[in-house]
């Protein structure tokens, strides 16, 4: 739907925060809400039996959309953050002993820190963070001497929210697994933007957020390799995940079951699917499309701001995806958020929930402008216009 904010059309520059949703996939939720909504697995209805087939058909397209070996394979949670935390508090209580250590990079976003913090501290493990270059590329080689017998986990953000960087997941899975540690990727920024191929990728575990993907909050899905998901103890305890229940022991469910404890979200799969295929049918090879599409409206943009006195772009990587961050000196990212939001131009601005990346490269915040499908050339001009406001009102 087209609107205005302040008077002005608006251009929706913070797709990297949450990206807006088609028609289609309000449609799908509207349509289960009004005319599917049950519970699943419990029932014997007929409307039971159409929301767990919904439910499970949702399940095999993000399975589809990652290409993972199998739908068992596949985890819905609430969100990009409860599936690293899933990872780091099940899987980390099942390997991590003292002295292991855990290797993320300084790019990370908080959900990809904190839940590996809190897993070594209660496991007596280590973490350890691979440098980022003043370009905004991690530092291989320190990370090949940062790996030993004691590294456990390698969890690596694969395109950066704050940079833009798209990280080597591929070299870092082969150089992980050389000494036989296991891969975690945050993929809640790739997901929109590129094909992700979780066996090609040798992803042990791959989180994406589905509210950035065009699809609804409050739904995420895990990728878990089969046999790690088989060792995993549960991370929650409830109904659905048991194979038998006695007042002193439970024995439980296969994965998924294991891992989705209670009522889930139905309306909130069912959009997922649908968002899976609103991304499926933009062009014969949609994903390269998106990618190429965005890439364009990045470059332009660069060039635009660059163009700009007093802008310094943060984040310079070779292979960057749809996000743009920058500085100016004459206005700190919040007056120029604020500038342009006043402009009908929203961005966000902020550290990003990436503080020890803004700590590394000495910035409190940047201003980010991030691309969706749905960008055009005419929402760049409209960034660089109001960035010139913005120089106009402070410099
Ligand atoms: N990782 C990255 C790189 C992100 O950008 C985000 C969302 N800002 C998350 C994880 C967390 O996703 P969510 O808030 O949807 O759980």
């Amino acid at each position: 739907m087209a609107r205005t904010v302040h008077g002005q059309p608006l251009t929706y520059l913070d797709n990297a925060a949450t990206a807006q949703r088609p028609s289609s996939v309000l449609f799908a939720m509207h349509l289960f809400s009004v005319f599917t909504n049950a519970n699943i697995h419990r029932g014997v209805h007929e409307l039971s039996a159409e929301a767990t087939r919904l439910y499970d058909g949702a399940r095999e397209q993000v399975r589809g959309f990652l290409n993972a070996g199998s739908a068992d394979e596949i985890i819905f949670t609430k969100g990009c953050t409860e599936s690293l935390n899933l990872v780091a508090s099940s899987y980390g209580s099942l390997v991590l002993r003292p002295g292991d250590e855990v290797v993320i990079s300084e790019m990370e976003h908080h959900s990809n820190i904190v839940p590996w913090q809190m897993a070594c501290d209660r496991a007596g493990a280590k973490i350890r963070a691979i440098p980022v270059t003043p370009a905004g590329e991690l530092d291989l080689d320190a990370f090949r001497g940062m790996l030993s017998e004691r590294t456990k986990v390698v969890s690596i953000v694969h395109v950066s929210n704050a940079l833009g960087t798209v990280n080597p997941v591929r070299e870092i899975s082969a150089m992980a697994r050389g000494v036989g540690a296991t891969v975690v990727v945050d993929g809640a920024q790739a997901a929109p933007h590129l094909a992700i191929d979780v066996q090609d990728l040798g992803a042990d575990f791959y989180a994406i957020a589905p509210h950035k993907m065009y699809g609804p909050m409050g739904i995420g899905a895990l990728y878990g390799r089969r046999e790690l998901l088989a060792a995993m103890p549960p991370y929650q305890g409830g109904g659905d995940m048991i194979r038998s229940v006695s007042l002193s022991h439970t024995e439980y469910a296969e994965p998924p079951a294991r891992f989705e404890a209670g009522t889930p979200n139905v309306a909130g799969a069912v959009g997922l699917g649908a968002a899976i295929e609103y991304l499926g049918q933009v062009a014969e090879e949609p994903m390269r499309a998106i990618g190429v599409h965005e890439r364009e409206l990045l470059a332009e943009a660069t060039e635009r701001l660059e163009a700009i006195p007093g802008v310094t772009v943060i984040g310079k990587a070779r292979e960057k995806a749809a996000v743009l961050s920058f500085v100016m000196d004459c206005a700190h990212p919040h007056d120029i958020g604020t500038i342009l939001d006043s402009e009908g131009v929203a961005v966000r601005a902020g550290h990003h929930c990436c503080m020890p990346l803004m700590t590394k490269l000495g910035l409190a915040a940047t201003a980010r402008a991030s691309f969706g499908i749905y960008n055009t050339s005419e929402d760049v001009d409209r960034l660089a216009q109001a960035v010139l406001k913005v120089r106009e009102v402070f410099a």
